[in-house]
This record gives structure tokens, sequence and C-alpha cells, in this order.
């Protein structure tokens, strides 16, 4: 299936099982802003929960707190969002759209980078066993034109964007001609910045000096908190706080579901390290979060660390973890080695000393900082992408039937287990609605008794619940029931008793962190 048709099944998919919403559909949405439904919210509290464990609980040196997304407008003044957190934008004149010039420029260096992979491909098919590709790539004349031309690209784009040179952007895509995908035409505006914070009046005074900002991230409001944590919970360096909580960035381009939002969560931590340690920690955190994604068990392939071209105003060094997303691999989650440019930064705004004493060194400083920075909302994306599956399935009688199913894994899955009766009398329902209690104190359960067994497993495979329990009129003698298992679709009798222990193995977080 192609990749446009697999994502748009996708949206239809999570909007039809009460994943995700357009924000305010009733008045016809409001761009880029979503709401979760049911299962939606349900599975975002067990992502939060995946990363509160890995990083708080399961780390004696990280501690998390939840600050406020209102802050003194200071913070934005001296974090440096207020003169620098822009973006370049440039409009199609046909078309009306609005694009990040920069991402147009990443988007036509990706599609030559798509092209070396399709020569790769075509020679891997004409040569077989004995294709080497490290040969082919360093000496077939088309891969070379491509790679050349990514190489020069990259370099003046890096300076273009080093320089905040807006005129080159421009330049740069008249000189690839970029067209716009909506009108196809060349016919672009000047590139301009664009401040990406949404600004607000706090209280009943209107003018300047009131203007205060939804966050665009978390982070700073764990280092105007630094000094609190530090002191109150006695931490020693090397040692880390962490936070999840909302942000709002005003994005020019918001065209990709909830991998671009207007308001969207973060999961934060920011670990503060004795300077000139910082590279240690740095490539320590790339490897730790590289992981805590693989755990979750999916393709190795559709991951890859990306370093920065550009780096923002506050590092000296940042790499990406990138994911493959229908629409191609893009940032799931930053990593990125801030040094003391934050708590500098407002040290000398507050006027208020915020510093370490180290006692080993005997002396004070401004700690460095490492910083993991991942989207809840991308990651769920990431595991919605991972997860969706059409597949076509071969019934007993030999006849087939499609299926959608989320293969989700189970500590994450909204919903862990659904119990169902065979049939709706004959003492059944009684019985399985027992069971149906006796599971409640640990997981979220449903009960369904309606249609058919079949279809009533379709159900669940749609919203991904692992765990399926059918009980039938044996149940009542022997006391076993049918567990049925969304991935393989086997199925295995087991005592009643030892039901609530095997689905707990299953679907417990453990099964998760232990990978770690
Ligand atoms: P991008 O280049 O895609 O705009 P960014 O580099 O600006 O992202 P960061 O500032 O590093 O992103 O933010 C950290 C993480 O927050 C990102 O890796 C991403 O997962 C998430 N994130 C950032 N902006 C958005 C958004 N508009 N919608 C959803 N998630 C976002």
């Amino acid at each position: 299936m192609a990749q446009d048709e697999l994502f748009k099944n996708i949206i239809a998919h999570t909007k039809e099982y009460g994943y995700i919403f357009q924000s305010s559909e009733l008045y016809d949405g409001l761009g880029a802003v979503y709401d979760y439904g049911q299962y939606g919210a349900e599975l975002k509290n067990n992502i939060k929960q995946y990363w509160w464990k890995a990083m708080v609980q399961m780390n004696e040196n990280i501690v998390g707190i939840d600050s406020a997304i209102f802050m003194h407008p200071t913070v934005w003044k001296a974090s440096g969002h207020v003169d620098a957190f822009n973006d370049p934008l440039i409009d199609n004149k046909d078309s009306k759209k609005r694009y990040r010039a920069d991402v147009l420029i990443e988007e036509y260096r990706e599609k030559l980078n798509q092209k070396i992979e399709k020569e790769v491909e075509k020679a891997q098919k004409r040569f077989g066993d004995s294709f080497d590709k490290a040969t082919f790539v360093s000496t077939n004349a088309n891969v070379l034109r491509y790679q050349s031309e990514i190489d020069t690209l990259t370099k003046r784009f890096q300076a273009a964007l080093e320089n905040s040179n807006l005129e080159d952007l421009k330049q740069i895509i008249i000189d690839c001609e970029i067209a716009c995908p909506i009108s196809g035409t060349k016919n672009w505006t000047e590139v301009r910045q664009f401040n990406l914070m949404f600004g607000t009046e706090l209280g009943s005074v209107a003018g300047d000096s009131s203007t205060i900002y939804l966050r665009p991230e978390t982070a700073q409001g764990i280092f105007v908190n630094y000094l609190n944590v530090q002191k109150t919970g006695r931490m020693r360096i090397p040692f880390g706080i962490a936070q999840i909580g909302k942000a709002f960035r005003n994005e020019i381009v918001a065209r990709q579901f909830i991998f671009r939002m207007r308001e969207f969560e973060q999961m934060e931590m920011q670990f503060f390290v004795k300077p000139g340690e910082e590279m240690k920690w740095f490539e320590h955190w790339k490897t730790v979060r590289r992981n805590w994604h693989l755990a979750l068990g999916f393709s190795e392939k559709r991951y890859r660390m990306h370093d920065h071209d550009k780096l923002a105003h506050y590092a000296n060094a940042a790499t990406d973890i990138e994911f493959e997303f229908p629409f191609g691999f893009k940032e799931l989650e930053g990593i990125h080695s801030r040094t003391d440019f934050d708590l500098s930064q407002h040290q000398t705004f507050s006027g208020k000393k915020i510093q370490y004493f180290d006692n080993e060194l005997n002396e004070s400083y401004v700690p460095y900082v490492v910083e993991t920075s991942v989207g809840l909302d991308r990651t769920f994306l990431s595991l919605l992408s991972n997860a969706y599956a059409e597949e076509t399935i071969t019934k007993e009688d030999g006849s087939t039937d499609q299926r959608v199913v989320l293969k989700i894994p189970a500590p994450l899955a909204p919903v862990k287990v659904t119990v169902m009766p065979l049939v709706k009398k004959d003492g059944l329902p009684e019985l399985a609605r027992e069971i149906l209690k006796s599971l409640q104190f640990e997981h979220n359960c449903q009960y369904d008794e309606k249609d058919s067994i079949g279809k009533r497993y379709r159900r669940q495979d749609a919203i991904g619940t692992p765990f399926c329990v059918t009980v039938d009129h044996d149940s009542l003698t022997d006391q076993k029931v049918t567990i049925r298992h969304r991935d393989s679709m086997l199925q295995e009798r087991v005592s009643i008793s030892e039901l609530e222990k095997i689905i707990s193995y299953q679907v417990s977080m453990t099964r998760l962190l232990e990978k770690l």
C-alpha cells in the first residue's frame, strides 16, 4: 500500500475507533489542534507512565516536577525565545499556501536521498548476491551526482541557517527549482522570520508589560526550578529533573496530523552535569533514549540518529532520534547538549546566583545541561504507525476475512482485556461479569456480549486489545476460560484462578522496563 494511503487509513482509523478527534469538530475544527478520545487518552497516559517510570522511577538521581504553563515574561527573554524562536516562512503566491523554507529544502534533500536508495535497490536486484553496496555507491555515476548535489546543498543550507541569511534560503529554493505541491508553481514570496510563541494578557491590565506567553517548551520550567529542587532534594551532580507537560507553538505548517500541533505535550529531562563532562553524558543519553524506543519491540530500521545541521542558540551538540513516519523519516526526540546557556542566562536576568557547590572540587560552578526532549504526541503517532496493520486472515472453515489490528505493546494498550460470554444466557454473562470484576482492580477491561465472537474479536483487534477472554458452557463446570491472543490469534484454555496472574504478567510495564 502506498505510504500516503496508509497514513490516510491510520488517521481515519483513529477517528473511527475513538483515539483522536479534530478539536472543535462541531465547528469545523481548529487547525493543528486535536482531542484524544477514550482510547487515545488511555494510550497517552500509558506512554507517559512508561516514560516517567523509565526516567524517574528507575533512576535514583532523577526527580520529576510539574511546573506551571504560565511563567514570568522575562523567562522567555532570558531563554532567547522572544528574540530567536523563529521559523523562516515562505508563501506560494498562487496557492496562497504557507511553508517553512527550511522544511521545503530538507524535503528536497530527502528526495535526493531516496533517488540514491532507488538506484541501490535497482542494482541490488540486477546483481543479486554478488552486489557490493559500498563499491556501487562510490562508483555509480548517478549516485555520485546525487551525492555531490546533496553535499553542496547541505553546506549552503547550513551556512544560510547559521547566518539567518533569508535571501539565500529563498535563492536555494529557486536554484533547486522547488515547486509548491499544491499549485505546482515556483512563484514564491520573500522568506520572513516568524515567532512561534503565543502571547496573551495576564490579569486585567492590557499593554506590553503584562504580555505573557504560553510556554513553547517545558524545559524552562525546569531551569527556573533548578535551585529549588537541588536544595530541597539535596541533589548531587550529576542529577536530572524531568517533567511532562503541555507546550504551545504557533506552527506555520501544520498539515501532518498530530506530528506538528499547535498545542502538544513534551516529556523532557534536563540532566545537570559538571562542565567538561557534557559530551560523555550526551553520548550516554543518546544510547539510553534510543533503547527506550527500541524496547517497544518494533523494527530497528524505522529509527535513525541524525545530527543537527544547525545548532540552536543554546547548544554545543544535538542529535535527533528520527522515526520513519508514513511521510518519511522525521524527528521524534531531540537530545541536546545545552551547555550552561540557560542557567547562566537566568542568573544574569534574575540577578540571582544559580550555582552548584561541588564538594569534591571545593568550588562553585554553573552546571552544564544535557537534555532529552521527546514529543508525547509524536511518540503516540510512531506507535500507531508501527502498530497499525491490515491483514487477511484464514478462518477455521478455510474462508478468509480482513482485519485491521493495532499491535500496540500489551503494557501500553488502552484496554488490556475484554471478557465475553459465548452466549447471552445460561449463566454465562454472570460468570463473565464476575471475572471482569476480579480483573478490573488492576486492569482497564471491557465486557462485550453483542454479536458473534468473530465480530467481537474484530472490534477488539481494531482498538488493540491484547487479550480476549471467552466464557463458554464448559467454564461453568471446569472453571476454565479461553484466552485469545491478539497478534498470533492463538487460543489457550486456562483456569479462571490463574487468569489474573497470566494477564498481569503480560501487560505489566515491567516487561518494557526490564529491557532497558
Ligand atoms: P521540529 O524541527 O520538528 O519543529 P523541534 O526541533 O522544533 O521540532 P524541539 O524544540 O527539539 O523540536 O522539541 C522537542 C520535541 O517536541 C520534538 O522532538 C517533538 O517530538 C516535539 N515537538 C516539537 N514541536 C512539536 C509540535 N508542533 N507538535 C508535536 N510535537 C512537537
